[in-house]
């Protein structure tokens, strides 16, 4: 059974770093990797683009293959977006043996104990670390570390439970940079996909960060 992954984030705005490691862990994984844009971050401040704005900007950048989808559920949900939340919701779609793949960044992986629920997310999903070649150690510690000992597995098999690395090629992409280029003025071509640039309505909340207001 086809591997299902998540790669959530706010995706303000979605870029290559985004999309070649959700591109990279679904030939890894051999599965269909879904963009979850989240609408309410917790601890985060709130997005430059409203939700309909990155949704737009995902479609854009993912219009041409079918590989890596898109999945709104977040935006359609109240409250905050808990992963757990989300995952739950997954696995009452797509049924109790399909395995399903919550895809993290090394950085995120090592804090994962302060999620909500954190351990229930192992019951609905497997957990894939994208791991960037000298990216530093991002190894688990205290409760995680002892959790995840004996979880580690090379391959995905069965449903959930496990914790898989997948090994990616490093990008130095963030979003926040290409916010900071669009604040100072700039154009920051080639961090993001082109079609996002071909309709000049897609990035306009972000060109007005360099308008005075
Ligand atoms: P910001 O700069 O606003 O914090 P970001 O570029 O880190 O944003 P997010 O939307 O927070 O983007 O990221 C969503 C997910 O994509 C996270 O799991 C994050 O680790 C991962 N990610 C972001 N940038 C990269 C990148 N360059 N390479 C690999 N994974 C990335």
């Amino acid at each position: 059974m086809r591997p299902l992954a998540i790669l959530g984030g706010t995706f303000d705005p979605v870029h290559h770093g985004h999309l070649r490691a959700a591109w990279e862990a679904a030939e890894a994984l051999d599965a269909e990797v879904r963009l979850v844009p989240a609408r309410t971050p917790p601890h985060r401040p709130p997005p430059v683009a409203d939700a309909a704005g990155r949704v737009a900007l995902l479609r854009a950048a993912l219009a041409g293959q079918n590989r890596l989808t898109l999945d709104t559920r977040e935006l359609d949900r109240d409250g905050p977006s808990y992963t757990v939340d989300t995952l739950a919701s997954l696995r009452a779609d797509i049924g109790p043996d399909r395995p399903l793949v919550l895809l993290v960044g090394a950085d995120a992986f090592a804090g994962l104990a302060s999620w909500h629920l954190w351990q229930d997310l192992f019951t609905f999903a497997h957990v894939g670390v994208l791991t960037r070649p000298g990216g530093g150690s991002h190894e688990p510690t205290g409760p995680l570390a002892n959790f995840v000992a004996g979880r580690r597995a090379e391959r995905v098999r069965g449903p959930a439970g496990a914790v898989v690395h997948i090994a990616i090629t490093p990008l130095d992409i963030a979003a926040t940079a290409i916010r900071e280029s669009f604040a100072a003025g700039g154009e920051p071509r080639f961090l993001l996909p082109t079609a996002c640039f071909e309709d000049e309505a897609l990035l306009a909340p972000y060109r007005a960060l360099g308008q005075p207001s």
